[in-house]
């Protein structure tokens, strides 16, 4: 998903209030039913599960923030399925887990920076250590940096984490030295290609969405749509190079992070004519569901090891074809000819452009539903919870 989170996140609006050390609980969507603990997948008992999000952003991210909305959906899921979740997360997060804020406020303008992760973290782990009786946790699932993992060993309940990053010559090293200290998991075959061979096989569950709330759009727009992170390797650029050269209209809409406003300005900016090239900033909630339903395809001309893309399965869910450039986790998520087509440039990805009609939404939205829905990668993190519980002997308030 996002190795540049270390430079993402400016999101208009600023951050959110929140108080150090809350705990509450939310009242649940009126369209959702209470968790029931007759549901909780697999033979065994419910489990106590501790949720250790990152610190910079809250649950759901409010805009932009992937890591996020992969935390948000799961927990819900668990939480339906009767689990007893306690989120640790950012100030301003909604949740019908029980919600933990640790930190005084979020912190979307220093994503990775120590101080705040290991304060969030520490704190985290103080809490799970101390619970007792049937308090304690039978698993923590940490979405949070690296600072969970490098300590893993320190805290007694056993840690699955997500590798949410893509392996670089400084995150490979690091994981084939703290690796060991908990179940990890990633995100798509194509991330661990490059997983160091000292961790071993790792299993890939990737990222969740909950179809109740993307709905299948069959009724198409004139344009094709990119919506992102404002940045070379996510390929704005790109995308407007492919539409112009068809002279398809392109809407563009995203996040332009701190150090990019001059690669916007150079690359983008000047190809925004309100016509042909409309960029529409971030978007959220609706508006960004009806632009993924309505786009006639999702370009995705992406120049690095993407690690997962939820960009795509967003897309799909709607029934909204992507042509993707076959770098990183594109061909893991598209299939070509069924729900999209890889390509290999621009001049590629406009030749797709023509053929996106050939593509039947149904069969977009079935592949997202077999493969990323959330109920499919709940019951999988389920099965990884218990095993990482079994193998460390642990057994919190509920057992295995
Ligand atoms: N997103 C959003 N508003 C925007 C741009 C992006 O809500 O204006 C969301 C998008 O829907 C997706 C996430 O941000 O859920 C980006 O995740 P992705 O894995 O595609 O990219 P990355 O994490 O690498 O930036």
């Amino acid at each position: 998903m996002d190795a540049a989170r270390a430079v993402r996140a400016v999101r208009p609006g600023g951050r959110s209030a929140g108080h150090t050390g809350s705990v509450h609980m939310r009242k649940p969507s009126p369209t959702r039913t209470r968790p029931d603990a007759s549901r909780a997948h697999a033979s065994a008992a419910p489990l106590r599960i501790a949720m250790l999000a990152p610190p910079w952003i809250s649950v759901p991210a409010p805009g932009y923030g992937g890591v996020e909305s992969v935390v948000s959906t799961l927990t819900e899921e668990l939480v339906r399925g009767g689990h007893d979740v306690t989120l640790f997360c950012a100030p301003g997060s909604v949740s019908s887990a029980h919600v933990v804020t640790l930190l005084k406020r979020s912190h979307p303008d220093e994503i990775e920076r120590s101080l705040y992760e290991v304060d969030h973290v520490a704190q985290a782990f103080d809490r799970i250590g101390s619970a007792s009786g049937a308090e304690r946790f039978d698993v923590i699932h940490d979405h949070c940096g690296f600072t969970g993992l490098a300590m893993a060993n320190r805290i007694a309940t056993p840690l699955v984490h997500t590798l949410h990053g893509p392996f670089t010559a400084d995150t490979a090293a690091f994981y084939a030295r703290h690796g060991h200290k908990a179940g990890l998991v990633g995100i798509s075959r194509a991330q661990l290609v490059s997983a160091p061979a000292t961790l071993g096989t790792i299993e890939p569950i990737p990222n969740p969405i909950d179809l109740s709330i993307w709905p299948l759009e069959e009724r198409k727009g004139d344009y094709v749509l990119w919506i992102g992170r404002m940045t070379p390797e996510k390929g704005p650029q790109r995308a407007i190079a492919a539409a112009r050269a068809v002279d398809v209209p392109l809407i563009l809409a995203g996040v332009i992070q701190p150090g990019q406003q001059a690669f916007f300005e150079r690359e983008v900016a000047p190809h925004i004519d309100g016509k042909r090239v409309r960029f529409v900033g971030e978007v959220t909630g609706a508006a960004k569901r009806s632009l993924f339903g309505h786009a006639r395809g999702l370009l995705m001309p992406i120049r690095w090891d993407e690690p997962f893309g939820m960009v795509m399965i967003e897309a799909l869910a709607c029934g909204t074809p992507v042509i993707a450039f076959r770098e990183g986790a594109a061909p893991d998520v598209i299939v070509d000819g069924l729900t999209g087509y890889l390509v290999d440039d621009e001049r590629g990805m406009a030749e797709a452009i023509g053929k996106l009609e050939r593509i039947a939404g149904r069969d977009c939205r079935a592949w997202v539903s077999r493969n990323c829905d959330v109920a499919v990668v709940a019951a999988a993190y389920e099965r990884t919870y218990r095993t990482a519980a079994l193998r460390s002997g642990s057994s919190g308030a509920a057992g295995v």
